[in-house]
């Protein structure tokens, strides 16, 4: 199926609609899914003030994969919960949402060029889920995860975004999870921000707001700071994503902007579609 033909399939699988925003949360501690935090409070806010999207194309910093991005076309996205030593209460949790297996198989189509491939093994990790399920309680809103391809460079995840952009116009939210700082070796409970972390998460509001994303890609440039900031890149990647999808029109606004155990961004951002 070449692109064209694509595009018109989503012409009929979703009706044309405003463009959706973009939305990239910091999700941090799963514990956020059943407490009621700053964080998970203002998720809950956000989902209420959303238009309601056809479906919602999550990109996750806990599915990383090697030179391939893989899309789950899964009927029903099983509930992953990926993490160790949480209490019983976390493991109980399900968010029941259909997939979206139509959609999910025009994007592999879309990301051709980024050798993106179907899969049936993956569902919604902590990443979406635990978002999700403040930011849509309900659970009633079709929802499948596209891979990050860790073994790239860094922009590629903005051109996978700007590829994605399209979606926006058919009532699709793209959701992206990680952290705009994550680096848990140095996290320290109930410690005060590190000099690094200040630092990452300012540049990067900076940039992001100026539109400079190459700067927010150029390893060399950022240097020991980016390593400080991102040890390893999964929570990274996600932001990049939603930068790439979004465009010059689009209002940006940040959210619970704190950083938390020290090194922990929990900045989430919206761009607003005009
Ligand atoms: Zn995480």
């Amino acid at each position: 199926m070449n692109t064209e033909q694509t595009l018109s399939n989503l012409r009929s699988t979703l009706s044309p609609s405003d463009r959706m925003p973009l939305v990239f949360l910091g999700h941090g501690n799963p514990m956020n899914a059943i407490t009621d935090t700053t964080f998970s409070r203002a998720w809950a806010d956000l989902g209420r003030t959303l238009p309601r999207p056809q479906a919602i194309l999550v990109v996750s910093a806990h599915w990383v994969t090697r030179r391939t991005t893989l899309v789950n076309v899964s009927n029903m996205p099983r509930t992953i919960h990926d993490f160790y030593g949480f209490p019983e209460a976390l493991y109980d949790q399900q968010y029941p949402a259909p997939g979206q297996p139509d959609l999910a198989r025009e994007v592999v189509t879309l990301l051709a060029s980024h050798h993106a491939e179907e899969d049936e093994i993956w569902g919604l990790d902590h990443g979406a889920w635990t978002v999700l399920k403040h930011l849509y309680p309900e659970a009633d809103i079709p929802v499948f995860q596209v891979s990050i391809d860790i073994s790239r460079d860094l922009d590629y995840q903005l051109e996978i975004g700007r590829t994605l952009s399209q979606l926006r116009d058919r009532g699709v939210l793209v959701l992206g999870s990680g952290n705009v700082v994550h680096n848990l070796g140095a996290i320290r409970p109930g410690g005060k921000p590190l000099d690094f972390a200040l630092e990452f998460d300012t540049l990067f509001a900076d940039r992001l707001t100026g539109r400079d994303f190459a700067a927010l890609t150029d390893r060399e440039a950022l240097g020991s700071l980016l390593k400080a900031a991102h040890p390893s890149m999964d929570h990274y990647l996600p932001a990049l994503t939603v930068a790439g999808a979004s465009d010059t029109r689009d209002d940006l606004t940040f959210m619970t902007d704190t950083i938390d155990l020290g090194s922990l961004s929990m900045r989430s951002f919206v761009f607003h579609g005009r």
